[in-house]
């Protein structure tokens, strides 16, 4: 196959996100004494957070709530769960946990390897659904920030994955064409679908094998496969 340049998702994709939230919401859970003031535990909150988290970074890409929403309601909500009051829910945990998560280094398995591999190979972007100010923490608090030469966010592009704006903007700045490109990503929706309609084939990473129906270009379950397509 021709491919000339690789875009890959960022969260779930190459950086650690689950693992890097849960050290994070722990290392709040501790700071804020957590387990003095209220009965629940750290693993009731991590779960807490990622339930009420996938639910607002859904209606966030679906375009009813914005950024905002996120950062304000998120952490309310997620107490709300755990039978907290709001007037109960100290105001600097929201601003903790975005100054905290991003600066957090874990990645999923192999990436540095396969990352050193392929950037022999081809040149390499990033295309994100995330804040460009988040997401450039996390590329170079993890290491990450050397691979890639172009990190197009939603917030640069002007629409969110899968809409084809950010897809096309992304060629646009690398001056490719969608034949040129493979993109690699754990969404089946954001990135599968959204690269397929912008005219880019797909590499579906699915680490835990959850969505065997996923209709993909290519599907890998650990990063070290892409040696075998790339
Ligand atoms: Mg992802």
């Amino acid at each position: 196959m021709a491919y000339q340049h690789l875009f890959f998702d960022l969260d779930h994709t190459l950086w650690d996100h689950h693992r890097n939230a849960n050290e994070t919401l722990k290392d709040l859970f501790v700071d804020y004494d957590f387990d003095q003031n209220w009965e629940f535990t750290a693993d009731q909150f991590t779960d807490s957070f990622h339930q009420v988290n996938f639910h607002l970074w859904d209606r966030y890409r679906q375009g009813s709530i914005d950024q905002d929403f996120i950062r304000k309601e998120r952490f309310p909500k997620v107490m709300a769960q755990l039978g907290v009051a709001k007037s109960e829910v100290p105001v600097s945990l929201a601003e903790e946990y975005l100054q905290r998560c991003p600066r957090k280094p874990h990645l999923m398995p192999f990436t540095l390897e396969i990352l050193d591999y392929l950037q022999e190979r081809y040149s390499m972007s990033i295309i994100t659904n995330g804040f460009s100010e988040i997401q450039e923490t996390k590329l170079s608090c993890s290491g990450l920030s050397p691979y890639f030469s172009t990190v197009v966010t939603s917030e640069v592009a002007g629409r969110l994955k899968p809409h084809p704006q950010i897809f096309n903007f992304a060629l646009n700045m690398v001056r490719a064409s969608g034949s040129e490109c493979v993109m690699i990503g754990d969404n089946p929706v954001a990135d599968i679908a959204g690269a397929r309609s912008a005219g880019i084939d797909q590499i579906y990473y699915d680490p835990a094998n959850l969505n065997e129906a996923v209709d993909s270009t290519y599907r890998v379950d650990c990063l070290t496969q892409l040696k075998d397509l790339l």
